[in-house]
């Protein structure tokens, strides 16, 4: 009985959260300028009711109750995983003392306009004093908080529950060690032809296009949609209304097309989510206080990366879809084979911009990013020296000299709202799709269905071991069901060695 209670209690902290995304999708997409500061204080009043809602006598008295309740269930039963996570949530926000809160809120409703001021500038003076802060209080956080070996390790915590400095360390160099020498050896290398990729695609056929990629891998209409967005993103409220969002450049259509089968791959984690996981704690991410059924960052972008990169940029995608491309757009592609198309969306040519980067350099770009903020965060790298420390990672990595703060450390919005510790999760989505994709395909139908432009297999795979369960189980556990194994970086570097080597003649 307490145990219902509690689940209709928590119900009510997912429908706070839902409305919250939904304020935050129309900011995003259609609100007008002007109600930036009405929209800002909506979003700030529902994050408070929401979580003082949690942590309420009200709810902690539920969940007393509903504890002992369920203490004779087995640590396996969906209620007693429910409640423990209903328990752990509450000791979090207990731990963050209200000021510390109130703190970090004013600064990052602040540090936007200072940063997107001094990214225009370039000049990344005027964003020390901002960012000095945003460690000083991040590192307060991580105290509260808690860890065993490192401060960062307490911040990573929300987005990737378990990862830690240590456990990064290792599996950095590996990829480091694997990728590097194949970026140094495309170097010079003939590049393939892009020239088509730039023409002229006017922007009703991109979104036409983008739309049907999306729903040929499963992304289900009745059930989501696609918008124009400057930042592409996802967002769900609850698995029955998945958005995406994609940008659209006239001169660029791989943007709009990548973007979208990208937040694709985010809404069919979501919509695959079991619906009798709706409203309770196995659909809400009651730590870090946000609607969503995927079980960490890095494993909703082990999603959006394997129907991106695995499926969307294989050659035999292009090789099953390049005709449809073709009738969306005549005359832009008449001149160019699915090879070419194919060949052209994998070029690889290191950038200074990280959300610009190829397969290939991405991961490079949030290592970069991942080292310095646990630097930042224990002491060993001052702010001031931000700039030196960037500059010097992208020669050592990428070859370039970076040119000016804003195609350097001035490039990311993360910082400026006070955020540090999210910044890995792309890299463990990388690995974790590599390693799915490398399983789910030795299943021949399903590489027969990749191969003949039928994506239901792999997608049902997915929804069975992925998808459905959404935060029952963690993110290794997930892997270890499906795989036999945790976090394990070959299937990847297996996949890009394969590839670049293809396709540059390494
Ligand atoms: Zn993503």
């Amino acid at each position: 009985m307490s145990y219902a209670q509690l689940m209709e209690t928590v119900g009510q902290v997912n429908d706070l959260l839902n409305t919250q995304s939904i304020l935050s999708w129309d900011a995003r997409t259609m609100m007008p300028p002007g109600g930036h500061e009405t929209r800002g204080k909506q979003l700030s009043t529902l994050s408070v009711v929401t979580r003082d809602l949690l942590v309420s006598d009200r709810l902690r008295a539920q969940l007393d109750r509903a504890e002992s309740e369920v203490a004779a269930l087995d640590d396996e039963a969906v209620e007693k995983r429910m409640v423990a996570q209903v328990r752990q949530a509450v000791d979090y926000h207990l731990a963050i003392p209200a000021e510390l809160t109130r703190k970090r809120v004013e600064l990052g409703s602040i540090g936007h306009a200072v940063w997107a001021k001094a990214r225009a500038e370039s000049d990344f003076s005027q964003f020390i004093p901002i960012l000095e802060q945003t460690v000083a209080l991040n590192r307060e956080l991580a105290e509260v908080i808690g860890y065993a070996e490192h401060p960062y390790d307490a911040l990573m915590f929300r987005f990737e529950p378990g990862e830690t400095v240590a456990s990064l360390q290792p599996l950095f160099a590996r990829l480091r060690e694997a990728l590097l020498p194949l970026v140094k050896a495309i170097g010079d290398k003939k590049q393939p032809r892009f020239d088509f990729l730039e023409r002229h695609y006017p922007v009703d056929k991109q979104h036409e296009f983008a739309l049907a990629m999306a729903q040929k891998v499963g992304y289900d209409l009745d059930r989501g949609r696609l918008d124009t967005t400057l930042h592409p993103f996802e967002v769900s409220f609850t698995r029955n209304d998945v958005r995406i969002t994609t940008r659209f450049n006239p001169n660029y259509m791989a943007a709009s097309l990548f973007g979208a089968l990208h937040e694709a791959g985010h809404g069919l984690y979501e919509q695959g989510v079991d619906p009798a996981y709706t409203r309770t704690p196995f659909a809400t991410d009651l730590v870090g206080l946000y609607a969503v059924g995927g079980v960490s960052f890095g494993a909703h972008e082990s999603q959006s990366r394997l129907w991106e990169n695995h499926v969307g940029r294989s050659r035999e995608f292009w090789q099953v879809n390049f005709p449809e491309a073709q009738r969306f757009y005549p005359e832009q592609l008449a001149d160019v084979t699915a090879e070419e198309f194919f060949r052209a969306v994998n070029r690889c040519k290191p950038g200074f911009i990280r959300v610009e980067a190829d397969e290939l350099t991405y991961d490079f770009h949030v290592m970069l990013r991942t080292d310095i903020e646990a630097a930042l965060i224990d002491g060993s790298l001052q702010v001031k020296d931000l700039p030196e420390a960037w500059n010097s990672k992208i020669k050592e990595y990428l070859g370039l000299d970076v040119p000016n703060d804003a195609q350097g450390v001035l490039q990311d919005v993360h910082w400026s709202s006070g955020q540090i510790g999210t910044f890995c999760n792309y890299t463990i989505g990388n690995v974790m799709a590599g390693q799915l994709f490398e399983t789910a395909k030795a299943d021949p139908v399903i590489a027969q269905g990749l191969a003949s432009g039928d994506y239901e297999p792999l997608r049902a795979y997915m929804v069975e071991n992925v998808h459905q369960h959404g935060r029952r189980y963690s993110r290794d556990e997930l892997l270890v069901r499906a795989t036999g194994r945790t976090l394990d970086p070959e299937p990847y570097i297996a996949h890009l060695t394969a590839k670049y080597s293809e396709l540059y003649g390494l």
